[in-house]
């Protein structure tokens, strides 16, 4: 057939289509299991780890009062980002190898908008300074000094984020350390001594949320994996990886050794999983099971803990190890759960 010919049997038909009700170029229709009913007036909030309990009463400041979930997980995410004694997220943070404190932070609204920052110092609210980068900057990502010259250009402050603990402990640790961050995963991954499900080393707060219009937003923030080779960056501020909003079906962020969930794509994944029809624990259960099958022996010493909200409001959590934790916020509940793992 010439190309004239399948080009006119193809408009042919496409308008048969149409005038038959189908719309040939539409977008396919997502699995009907999906198109949840949105449940007005339930706004909830959920994060990550037990602190996330506090940065929930924050968020809840907005949505309680019919604020945007937008607003909420910024307003959350920013207790644990200006707590000195919170060591994995903002001020107060570990350092990397060299005594630097580095912060990767994302955010994405209902809209699929989203901006980033990487490896930024000097900031308490990096996740500020990624909503900076959302709405006033045609970009999604920007990082290192770029970033921080971004944050100061818009009124930002500079400010010593090495406080004196965290700068002893990095000090106590050079005296011992090999410069080998990701190949020692004793003293880096679950820090010194530590067993498979601490987390003392690297902690984010992920934070979801849905407001009472049924909008879903979130925010990711943390200082990285403790004593890091300068530069690097994690999944948290990577959008897909640390966190991904998609308002038509949920949301789902992460927490734990980043390269991990980097390799996997995984809060992308879950949210993939949910819009195939999985509730958010088995979802967030699929994408643990997808690292462990990529690398069973070293899934076994590292934690990675994925958690999902779902447009129906449910959510749900999962790990590699035992100690990952939650925190829930909604009219009906406050909560800290102990998240679901794989290794007994
Ligand atoms: N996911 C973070 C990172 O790899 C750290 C963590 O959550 O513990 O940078």
């Amino acid at each position: 057939m010439s190309d004239r010919r399948k080009f006119l049997r193809f408009s042919f038909l496409s308008s048969a289509a149409i005038l038959a009700g189908k719309n040939l170029f539409a977008r396919p229709a997502a699995n009907p299991d999906t198109k949840y009913p949105v449940i007005k007036d339930q706004p909830i909030v959920i994060s990550t780890w037990d602190f996330g309990k506090e940065a929930n009463a924050a968020a809840w400041e907005v949505l309680g009062k019919g604020g945007r979930a937008l607003d909420a997980v910024e307003t959350g995410v920013k207790v644990p980002e200006a707590d000195p004694n919170n060591q994995s997220v903002g001020l107060g943070g570990r350092p990397d190898r060299d005594g630097r404190v580095t912060l990767d932070a994302c955010i994405m609204d209902e809209n699929s908008k989203c901006g980033s920052v990487a490896c930024l110092e000097h900031i308490v609210h990096a996740i500020s300074v990624a909503r900076l980068v959302m709405e006033k900057t045609p970009h999604v990502m920007i990082v290192g000094d770029g970033a921080l010259q971004l944050a100061l250009e818009n009124g930002f402050k500079k400010e010593n984020l090495l406080t004196a603990k965290s700068e002893a402990e990095w000090k106590a640790w050079l005296e011992k350390a090999k410069y080998e961050p990701v190949k020692n995963i004793e003293n880096l991954h679950l820090g010194k001594g530590g067993k498979p499900g601490d987390h003392n080393n690297h902690d984010t707060i992920g934070m979801v949320a849905m407001d009472a219009k049924g909008s879903i937003s979130g925010a990711c923030t943390t200082s990285g994996m403790a004593y890091k080779i300068h530069g690097r960056v994690g999944d948290s501020p990577i959008i897909g990886a640390g966190l991904y909003v998609d308002n038509e079906v949920g949301a789902a962020t992460s927490t734990g050794v980043g390269e991990e969930v980097i390799r996997i794509v995984g809060s992308h994944l879950v949210v993939e999983l949910m819009r195939q029809g999985a509730d958010p624990e088995t979802a967030c259960k699929k994408a643990v099971e997808r690292i462990i099958a990529r690398n069973p022996e070293a899934a076994k010493q590292i934690q990675v803990g994925f958690l999902a909200l779902n447009k129906k409001g449910e959510y749900g959590a999962y790990a590699l190890q035992k100690g990952f934790s939650y925190a829930v916020k909604s009219g009906k509940e406050e909560q800290v759960y102990e998240s679901k793992f794989f290794y007994e």
